[in-house]
């Protein structure tokens, strides 16, 4: 068996940033950019008012209250060049429109009384210039940096690159992800189970997996344990992604024909990682039919549990990596929380993953875990329930209050 750390690197080694492709702001959510950006428009591109009230000019009103005749309204989106504010005068104007010409300063509708004709307004305090009025360049001015290379895409960037007109960035392209499943045993059309069938399962997951690490999954469907049909899958697979995920027929069964195929395409390292579940692992990479790119290839244990695991531990971060993530990011966060009843276990030389639900108690600002049910690689109700992993230590159980590395699959 070899550490944790020496297969997570390992697979890291082999896992290179992607190509760079240019996206839609409307595609580029999550996404890692290659190359930052800077402002050529001002925003607010032109004073406006914060406030729905009336445009005024402050000194007109230093005498509050005051009576000022109506001039106009203006609405968002109207330039107001139509509607200037003369001496004595008050324009009526709603939240982001225009300051009218002859404004300086707006004053809020509640501080007002409008005459029943709309022809004059009384003013009730004095405003200082510039009172409730966004100047032109207050957030952004041309030239301002907006985005730097090596961000990961948030909404709130992308409302700044929308807002100064930026309508695509240059990003690292989004790993398409092919999945496969393979076993004579699993159904995946929903009919009856014959005697020895079970679903397919692992495929959908992982497919979800895959998206909800914000990836292209690509379906490459349900495999029988039969060495051509399983090359085919695979040459299909790394003739249109950027990495393979298989699951299943990486063991010491006498029908595991992944391993078969991929040591003869591929070329591959199997492992024994000391952890449990999740402890056989297969990456390497197989050449891309025509430009013999090397694709990455994960081959994951079968049993449903451990491939879950074995996609947080190996695949995601190794995705991240491919999706431009900082090596420093590439991992889910992690906490230490308190342990609220034994997590159970023995001594074999292998660090455990739990399944545990997690919680953050306010009164002692700490993460609290429990056992999220049975702990068997094939109790997929405990992985369900599950919103993190837990990192148990090889050794014996874990007792109450003892405080363990927790990892986040919810934060
Ligand atoms: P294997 O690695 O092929 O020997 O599979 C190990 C265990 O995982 C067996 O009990 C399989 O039936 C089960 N298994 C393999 N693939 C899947 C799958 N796609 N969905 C659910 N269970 C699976
Ligand atoms: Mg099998």
């Amino acid at each position: 068996m070899i550490p944790l750390e020496e297969a997570r690197s390992f697979v890291l080694a082999g896992c290179r940033r992607g190509p760079v492709a240019t996206v839609a702001l409307d595609d580029a959510l999550g996404l890692v950019t290659a190359s930052g950006a800077v402002a050529g428009e001002s925003v607010p591109p032109f004073a406006n008012t914060a406030m729905d009230g009336y445009a005024v000019r402050a000194a007109d009103v230093v005498d509050a209250p005051v009576r000022l005749r109506v001039a106009g309204t203006v609405r968002a989106g109207e330039s107001g060049r139509d509607a200037p504010v003369g001496e004595g005068q008050a324009v009526r104007i709603m939240t982001g429109a225009p300051l009218p010409p002859g404004a300086d300063a707006v004053v809020m509708v509640e501080l007002t009384d409008a005459a029943s004709d709309g022809g004059s307004v009384v003013v009730r305090e004095p405003v200082p210039v510039g009172n409730h009025v966004r100047p032109s360049g207050d957030d952004v001015v041309p030239g301002d940096r907006v985005l730097d290379p090596g961000t990961v895409l948030t909404p709130g960037h992308l409302g700044l690159l929308a807002t100064v007109g930026i309508r695509q960035v240059e990003v690292v392209r989004r790993p398409r992800v092919g999945v496969i499943s393979t076993g004579d045993e699993l159904v995946d059309d929903g009919s009856p189970l014959a005697p020895g069938q079970i679903r397919d399962s692992n495929r959908l997951t992982l497919r979800a997996l895959v998206a909800e690490s914000g990836f292209e999954a690509v379906d490459l469907g349900l495999v029988r344990d039969d060495e051509a049909a399983i090359e085919a899958a695979l040459l299909d697979g790394v003739g249109r992604c950027d990495a393979i995920v298989t699951s299943g027929g990486v063991s010491m069964g006498d029908f595991d024909f992944v391993k078969v195929v991929l040591d003869r395409i591929g070329d591959m390292r199997w492992m024994q990682v000391a952890i449990k579940p999740a402890k056989p692992l297969a990456f390497g990479t197989v050449a891309r039919p025509g430009d013999g790119a090397p694709v990455p290839v994960f081959g994951l244990p079968g049993n449903p549990v451990s491939s879950m695991v074995s996609f947080e531990l190996f695949c995601r971060p190794a995705l991240r990596r491919m999706a431009g993530h900082a090596d420093a990011d590439l991992d889910r966060p992690r906490v230490r929380a308190v342990v609220d009843e034994a997590l159970r276990r023995k001594p074999d030389g292998k660090v455990h993953f739990a399944r545990v639900t997690c919680r953050y108690d306010d009164a002692t600002a700490r993460h609290h875990v429990a056992s999220a049910g049975a702990q068997g690689s094939h109790h997929m109700a405990a992985m369900a329930a599950a919103d993190a992993l837990a990192e148990l230590p090889d050794g014996p159980t874990v007792e109450p209050g003892a405080t363990v590395s927790v990892r986040l699959l919810r934060p």
